[in-house]
């Protein structure tokens, strides 16, 4: 069976582990530190605070900026949960606006949810592909809204020269959960160009205390500390940071081995009926392929996208859907939120993500790609 997702991870994970381990210092501090400083040399970005997840980035964003009860946000409906839960968390209200063809939430739709209320606008860079900032930034402006991006897939994507991360938004995070491209297991960075705000987002990340227990270590009186502000448990452990080092210096080899294997992918499937390649985007992106989204058109392949990801799975593929749309899930069906979703409704009866990570050979592509082009003739 080819898995969907597999970390890969060598000797130089390990190692690293095992000296995090063996140094004796294992929660935040050190690696931690230096995660931060590489994350910041490799992305351009100004400030870059370890975090524990994308989800605790996205929540002390939204905590540290004000945003809360009575505030309006708008996402996209075709994202994991945890984008609009801490939109939720935080007390306001999230709003749903529409994808475009790429998936990703489009500007016209962000225009359209725009009211008196709309505090931020939260996109998601699906699969890798970034999102027009350049658009987003200008309605931001236009309504004096803050900008936070859900940048889990986007780790090493780039709209012309600038990385993910180093643009205009107020926050961006990122996750280095374990399928994710940069893979430790769990952790997130959360980058901003506002030294205050990243001041914010740190303290907010370990309890609102003022002084992390590493920087303090040396201090006269290494135990005394102020909470300062009502904060959250999301500091970065060590053992994962080193990990995370190891795996953001093969990042870009690994972006490319992704982008070769998601080129095959195209090339195979361009020209086969009922099947759409996933977007590459314009010119100037660099998409970081962390997933490849194939859209599988039931009508002309003739069988449901579920009775597809079965088939791939009878052939010995294992296959995936991103995302499940956000109004579909009770909790948020219940919520009623506003928003019209045609097309991502649309997109969810078609999207098929294949596996997709830099550890699947050459002779593994071809079975991925025999197997869909199987299915699809078959039921042609
Ligand atoms: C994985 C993911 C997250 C959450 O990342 P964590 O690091 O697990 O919190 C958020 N948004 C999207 C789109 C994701 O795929």
């Amino acid at each position: 069976m080819i898995r969907f997702a597999k970390p890969d991870y060598g000797e130089e994970e390990m190692a690293a582990v095992a000296e995090a381990v063996r140094s004796g210092w294992t929660t935040s501090g050190p690696r931690a530190a230096a995660l931060e400083e590489e994350f910041q040399s490799y992305s351009g970005c100004h400030h870059a605070v370890a975090v524990n997840s994308c989800t605790a980035g996205m929540h002390v964003a939204l905590t540290a900026l004000g945003i809360g009860p009575g505030d309006e946000v708008i996402t996209s409906p075709l994202t994991f949960c945890a984008t609009v839960n801490t939109i939720s968390q935080v007390g306001a209200t999230p709003v749903l606006a529409d994808v475009g063809e790429d998936l990703n939430i489009s500007a016209a739709s962000i225009r359209d949810c725009v009211t008196a209320k709309t505090k931020a606008i939260l996109p998601v860079h699906m699969a890798g592909l970034p999102c027009d900032m350049p658009e987003i930034w200008a309605i931001a402006r236009e309504h004096r809204l803050k900008v936070v991006e859900d940048a889990a897939h986007a780790a090493g994507a780039k709209i012309g020269s600038t990385h993910v991360g180093a643009g205009q938004s107020d926050a961006v995070a990122f996750s280095f959960y374990a399928t994710k491209n940069v893979s430790a297991g769990e952790g997130g960075m959360v980058t901003t160009p506002d030294e205050e705000l990243a001041r914010k987002m740190r303290c907010l990340a370990l309890h609102g205390i003022s002084r992390d227990a590493w920087t303090r270590r040396d201090d006269r009186r290494p135990w005394f500390y102020e909470v300062v502000d009502g904060g959250f448990k999301y500091n970065l452990s060590d053992i994962l940071a080193a990990l995370g080092s190891v795996q953001l210096k093969k990042l870009d080899v690994a972006n490319v081995r992704r982008r070769h294997i998601a080129k095959q992918y195209t090339k195979a499937f361009c020209e086969v009926p009922g099947l759409t390649p996933a977007p590459t985007g314009a010119d100037e992106i660099s998409h970081a392929w962390h997933l490849y989204i194939l859209r599988v058109d039931p009508r002309i392949v003739g069988c449901t996208r579920d009775d597809f990801i079965f088939e791939m799975r009878e052939r010995g593929v294992e296959c995936s859907v991103h995302f499940i749309p956000i109004p579909l899930h009770p909790y948020y069906r219940d919520m009623q939120l506003r928003g019209t979703w045609t097309n991502a409704l649309a997109a969810f009866e078609q999207i098929v993500s294949l596996p997709l990570y830099p550890g699947l050979c050459d002779s593994e592509v071809r079975h991925v790609v025999e197997a869909v082009k199987d299915i699809a003739a078959v039921r042609a």
